[in-house]
């Protein structure tokens, strides 16, 4: 078996990985990077431009896992696309919503680069899907290669991907996992040991508090911490990643409203692509694994956003809270607007929910407010703001932590652990912990490009 990682080896980029297995050629995800822009968002390609691609495994639907598609579908017209039927919908409209976003930034002028794709392209990428139940085995071949989706828990349609060669060896894909529930979707459930070759993300290897806390005593946290805000006559801004976290965090506001921690009347304020990606959570929630199938996250009652400036003091002017995107705080995002609105009252917060990366605005405001600077530039046309609102973060990750990491390693017995889509001290935490449960297992951090040839037997 030979693998080869295409994006970048530092840091959770562009998630993007060949393997040559059975004289098949197969990526596993085709994702773009979402801190770049234009070509350097795309993997690179160059190690396996002579090489044939026959499938790609979409392992679920967020940018760092499907932005690249239209690239790889250029490239290699014939591959076939494999996902979930959930993953089928969320990637159709994940892709449309970034090629109107790089269009808009060109036609605005905040990005130098036109849209990587267009339409056309799109209809070429979905004509190649093909989608499958998870734990059904699909050939890769006409001789014995197949490969089977295990569901993965991250969010809805995320699964990871068992391969089983024609000699009968086994290379297990985690991609993005969480093994514990969330509101909405429950753990993900693993092939049986021993597998042979295991390629696991480490998102959360280099965070030891993530370990420490324990779901139920966050969501406490939280219920109080936003119910201290709205007692006070102030709004709380969350900004979240318009899938999955979103619809998790709704789900965490229904059920504080019906268990009458929050008042019920609170309004609740969403916007934009995020409510889209709620109607497909919803259509799927009898045919995916749910934690209450009977649970829609249109059940929770969410007012529109407002568009103009005067309909949005208004709202500000009472309690409430605003689930809005982008989870970072991306310049011009609308989260992004609504922090800078926020950041000088000191009635209202801004609370985080998932993954504050320390060079995004995100992880600048969370860094300076834990360390008591007195103020931030968010916008350079704003300049510098005090910052006088509450800013605080709360562990709901859909990724494992790094505890969770290990035991599933150590629980599925494999020959070679190949550790990805993590920050270097991240993969190299979980090498050195590995290391001591699994002594007789060869562990690889692979560099970007780096071909690396794995003898199965
Ligand atoms: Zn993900
Ligand atoms: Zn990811």
């Amino acid at each position: 078996m030979e693998f080869i990682s295409l994006g970048r080896d530092h840091d959770i980029g562009a998630s993007c990985h060949f393997l040559h297995i059975d004289d098949i050629g197969i990526l596993l995800d085709a994702g773009a990077d979402p801190n770049e822009e234009g070509p350097a968002s795309l993997p690179d390609f160059s190690p396996i431009q002579h090489r044939q691609v026959d499938h790609v495994m979409v392992s679920h639907a967020h940018h760092d896992h499907i932005g690249s598609l239209p690239a790889v579908n250029a490239r290699w017209p014939m591959a076939r696309l494999h996902l979930t039927h959930a993953s089928q919908s969320l990637t159709t409209l994940m892709l449309y919503a970034s090629e109107r976003l790089q269009q808009r930034k060109y036609y605005e002028g905040s990005s130098p680069f036109p849209a990587l794709f267009d339409e056309e392209d799109l209809d070429d990428v979905f004509d190649m899907f093909h989608s499958h139940p998870y734990n059904r085995t699909f050939p890769l071949d006409t001789k014995k290669t197949a490969a089977e989706f295990y569901y993965s828990g991250h969010l809805l349609g995320a699964t990871g991907v068992l391969i089983t060669t024609a000699e009968n060896q086994r290379i297990f894909y985690t991609s993005d996992t969480r093994s514990e529930d969330q509101t909405i979707i429950p753990g993900g459930k693993y092939p049986s040991a021993p597998v042979d070759v295991l390629i696991m993300e480490s998102t959360l290897g280099a965070d030891p508090v993530a370990e420490t806390v324990t779901r139920p005593e966050e969501e406490i946290r939280f219920a109080h911490q936003l119910k201290a805000v709205l007692d006070r006559g102030g709004s709380v801004l969350i900004p979240v990643f318009m899938l999955g976290r979103a619809q998790e965090i709704l789900a965490l506001l229904g059920r504080f409203k019906d268990e009458r921690i929050l008042d019920p009347k609170t309004p609740i304020y969403t916007a934009g692509g995020l409510r889209e990606v709620s109607r497909i959570y919803d259509a799927f929630r009898n045919s995916t694994p749910r934690i209450d199938p009977d649970f829609e996250v249109y059940s929770v009652d969410q007012i529109r956003f407002p568009r103009t400036r005067k309909a949005r003091q208004k709202a500000f002017s009472r309690p409430g809270i605003h689930v809005l995107a982008s989870g970072m705080m991306i310049e011009r995002t609308l989260s992004h607007q609504i922090a800078m609105e926020f950041l000088e009252h000191e009635q209202h917060a801004i609370f985080f929910v998932g993954f504050a990366k320390e060079d995004l605005p995100s992880g600048k405001l969370l860094h300076a407010a834990q360390s008591g600077a007195e103020g931030i530039i968010l916008s350079h046309e704003r300049g510098m703001q005090p910052i006088a609102c509450e800013v605080d973060r709360f562990r709901f990750s859909g990724h494992a932590h790094r505890k969770e990491l290990t035991e599933l390693a150590v629980s599925l017995q494999p020959k070679t652990i190949i550790l990805i889509h993590g920050q270097t001290d991240a993969k190299k935490w979980l090498k050195e912990e590995l290391r001591q449960h699994c002594p007789d297992t060869r562990i690889l951090i692979p560099s970007q490009g780096e071909k690396t040839s794995i003898v199965l037997r």
